[in-house]
């Protein structure tokens, strides 16, 4: 990629969360992610060039040098800031304003800094051989996976209900979203087969922004809020139905549509537990804790059989809990603390970077956050450690994680001694080879701290006014 000569022809339109638009490039695997600020800011941009191209080194090196530790270097990809001529990034702007959903509208893509994030796209792995069919990419936000400590918490109802499942009561009866998901985070963190098959079909149900499926590159399934329509499933249905047919058509030349969606399910989960490297054991089992079931979730507990198991360490799964329960007070208990640092703040504005508030994110951010000790010396050094750990957990907890599935090239096995039995049971989960990488990996600012404890609020007091009686 040149960056002095780029062409806006050459980008197209791939997607957008609440702080970022992104395109991808036409033939390369490369994608650029571009800042956005809210639509009245547009004609004056909140931040100068130089602020905005530190806001994105700085998601690098917090990707690189904290997230990646936490969550393991063969997940992440923390990519490049670049200078754009700012012809194309206005070019660039105009041509894919037609494709931006009128609900992200509401902010503008920054024209002004020419900085943006470049990445490998993860939709469209590179291929070392050609495949039967496109590969496809899941990309799952999978928010909190587990139940706070009832230590921190002056609502009884947040240790049996998690924040996801009250959550969607109150963007319900706001309007966000017209249905509720049955999507429980503490189904699929839970290792659990079962429990994660119920979450991942509930996710392709009503997938709102926590679930996206792409084909070759190009996003063929995913929700638009506020819409009364829910995505159509079929149609998903009927893009997977080639990919799943293969493995199964000797046996039996046609599938029903559950066999279908219950094949890519399989397929899904088997991926998210898969272990990268390191010993497979299980230690994360936290169903003697009382604190990885919500009574919010319609799995039927009875279902779980005898000797469930726990999550095994080293997956995705298991890494972005660890690093979700960093937060282990609570934003209750930590609200406390990110008020002894506001108020150091105040008084020595200067220990601001000492205490390394708004970075640099390097080695010596990720030690003091390790090193953090257990007990309270009423130090502002410790108070900053645990905000920290905090906002480290906030981004585990808004992360997404993709999953690509790369349909394997190869024929089937014509090993005659086997049953066909036994080689439809071994053939199907080798269909595919899968990769996972988790991506939005961004720092959330100092300030996120007291707006996460009034959203609390709200939250719980709307679930407590309204929960259960939702459809
Ligand atoms: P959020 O509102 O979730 O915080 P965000 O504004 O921080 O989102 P991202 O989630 O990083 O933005 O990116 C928006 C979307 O762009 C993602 O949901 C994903 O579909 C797509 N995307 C981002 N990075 C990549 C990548 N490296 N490869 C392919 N697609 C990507
Ligand atoms: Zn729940
Ligand atoms: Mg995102
Ligand atoms: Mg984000």
């Amino acid at each position: 990629m040149e960056l002095d000569r780029m062409d806006e022809n050459d980008w197209k339109y791939h997607g957008e969360g609440n702080k970022s638009l992104v395109v991808s490039h036409v033939q390369h695997c490369r994608v650029l992610r571009l800042l956005k600020y809210p639509a009245e800011d547009s004609e004056n941009p909140p931040q100068t060039a130089e602020q905005a191209f530190r806001q994105i080194q700085n998601i690098v090196d917090f990707t690189s040098n904290v997230m990646s530790c936490l969550l393991g270097e063969k997940f992440v990809h923390s990519g490049e800031v670049v200078r754009l001529p700012l012809e194309f990034v206005r070019q660039l702007s105009i041509k894919i304003q037609h494709q931006r959903p009128a609900w992200r509208c509401d902010k503008v893509m920054d024209i002004y800094s020419g900085c943006a994030l470049c990445l490998p796209n993860l939709t469209s792995p590179t291929l070392h051989q050609p495949t039967p069919t496109p590969p496809l990419c899941i990309e799952i936000k999978p928010k909190c996976g587990f139940l706070p400590s009832p230590k921190h918490v002056s609502k009884d109802i947040k240790t049996r209900v998690c924040r996801y499942c009250m959550h969607q009561h109150y963007k319900v009866a706001n309007g966000k979203w017209k249905r509720r998901s049955l999507y429980c985070p503490l189904d699929l963190f839970s290792g659990n087969r079962q429990r994660m098959h119920f979450a991942i079909r509930h996710l392709i149900e009503e997938p709102q922004n926590n679930l996206k499926v792409f084909k070759g590159g190009q996003c063929i399934y995913s929700s638009k809020e506020g819409s009364d329509e829910s995505p159509d499933t079929n149609s998903l249905l009927h893009h997977l139905r080639p990919y799943f047919l293969r493995g199964n058509n000797r046996v039996n030349g046609h599938m029903t549509t559950k066999a279908v969606l219950n094949d890519f399910i399989q397929v899904l989960g088997n991926a998210l537990l898969s272990a990268a490297g390191g010993d497979g054991g299980q230690v994360t089992d936290r169903t003697g804790e009382g604190r990885s079931f919500c009574e919010a979730s319609l799995f039927n507990r009875e279902r779980i059989r005898h000797g469930s198991q726990g999550l095994p360490t080293n997956n995705i799964l298991s890494r972005i809990l660890q690093t979700q329960m960093l937060d282990s007070l609570d934003i209750e208990g930590l609200y406390p603390l990110y008020c002894r640092v506001e108020q150091h703040l105040q008084d020595f504005p200067k220990d601001r970077t000492g205490l390394q508030i708004d970075g640099p994110y390097d080695q010596n951010f990720l030690e003091k956050v390790q090193k953090c000790s257990m007990e309270d010396d009423g130090s502002v050094e410790y108070a900053a450690a645990k905000v920290h750990q905090y906002r480290i957990a906030m981004t585990a907890k808004d992360c997404s994680i993709m999953v690509t599935l790369v349909p394997s090239g190869e024929e089937e096995d014509d090993d005659e001694d086997l049953s066909s039995q036994k080689r439809l049971r071994d053939f199907r989960p080798q269909a595919f080879s899968s990769s996972v990488s988790v991506l939005d990996l961004d720092p959330k600012p100092l300030d996120s701290v007291p707006r996460q404890l009034r959203l609390d609020q709200k939250i719980v007091s709307c679930y407590l006014r309204t929960g259960g009686t939702l459809p």
